[in-house]
């Protein structure tokens, strides 16, 4: 019987802890998968997410959240680039709109700054970088991607964040109009946590040697 390691999911934004919690709940790894949540009662501050890349926030997050807890730690960093303003909101996502984070706010926004914008220049992706760490340093990261444009009405009342207008031409709704399962298939987050636990699989099978 292989030795189940505790991995924290380490994220305070509760669409993406229960993103992650789903996407990994068919998991084979002998994990048990731990949430801040279920450690909250140590009440850690949370990081300062100085760097400009998705992939250095996420690291940032994996490290503080592994060094305070002593586990393996997965965190993520994850966003909206829409090409027609410079791959804004990018890792401002969640707080486009200021402080404190609202995603109403960061929507009505977007819109804002998009009117005038066509139809086929509204192009834009989710991309979410997945980084696990132990206190020691990195021990893996992957990424995801998925393409879709903006749309100025919201639609659909699934997901969180800016999914009412991310329309994906692919599967001809939005990312809140999706069901979980149908979002986890093809989301940015999906992918990125896919690869990772690939990556895991290995670690975890190195380890037992
Ligand atoms: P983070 O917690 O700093 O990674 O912020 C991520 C922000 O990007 C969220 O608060 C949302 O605004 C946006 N975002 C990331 N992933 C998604 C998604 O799957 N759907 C909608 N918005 C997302």
């Amino acid at each position: 019987m292989p030795n189940v390691r505790e991995i924290l999911l380490a994220t305070s934004n509760p669409g993406k802890a229960r993103e992650m919690a789903e996407i990994l709940a068919d998991s084979r790894a002998p994990v048990r998968w731990r949430s801040l949540s279920d450690l909250a009662g140590r009440r850690w501050p949370e990081p300062q997410e100085t760097a400009d890349t998705f992939i250095g926030n996420a690291t940032i997050k994996a490290l503080h959240y592994a060094r305070l807890s002593g586990l393996w730690t997965i965190a993520d960093d994850s966003g909206l680039e829409v090409d027609a303003l410079g791959g804004e909101p990018g890792v401002c996502s969640a707080r486009y709109a200021g402080e404190p984070k609202d995603d109403r706010a960061n929507n009505a926004l977007l819109v804002r700054r998009l009117a005038g914008v066509p139809a086929e220049r509204r192009t834009a992706r989710f991309r979410c970088c997945v980084v696990l760490a132990d206190a020691d340093g990195v021990l893996a990261s992957a990424e995801g991607t998925v393409e879709g444009r903006i749309i100025d009405e919201p639609r659909g009342s699934g997901g969180f964040g800016y999914d009412p207008h991310f329309w994906i031409p692919a599967a001809g709704m939005t990312a809140a109009e999706m069901s979980p399962a149908q979002k986890h298939a093809i989301s940015h987050r999906g992918q990125a946590l896919r690869r990772l636990h690939d990556l895991l699989l290995a670690l975890l099978a190195a380890a037992q040697g």
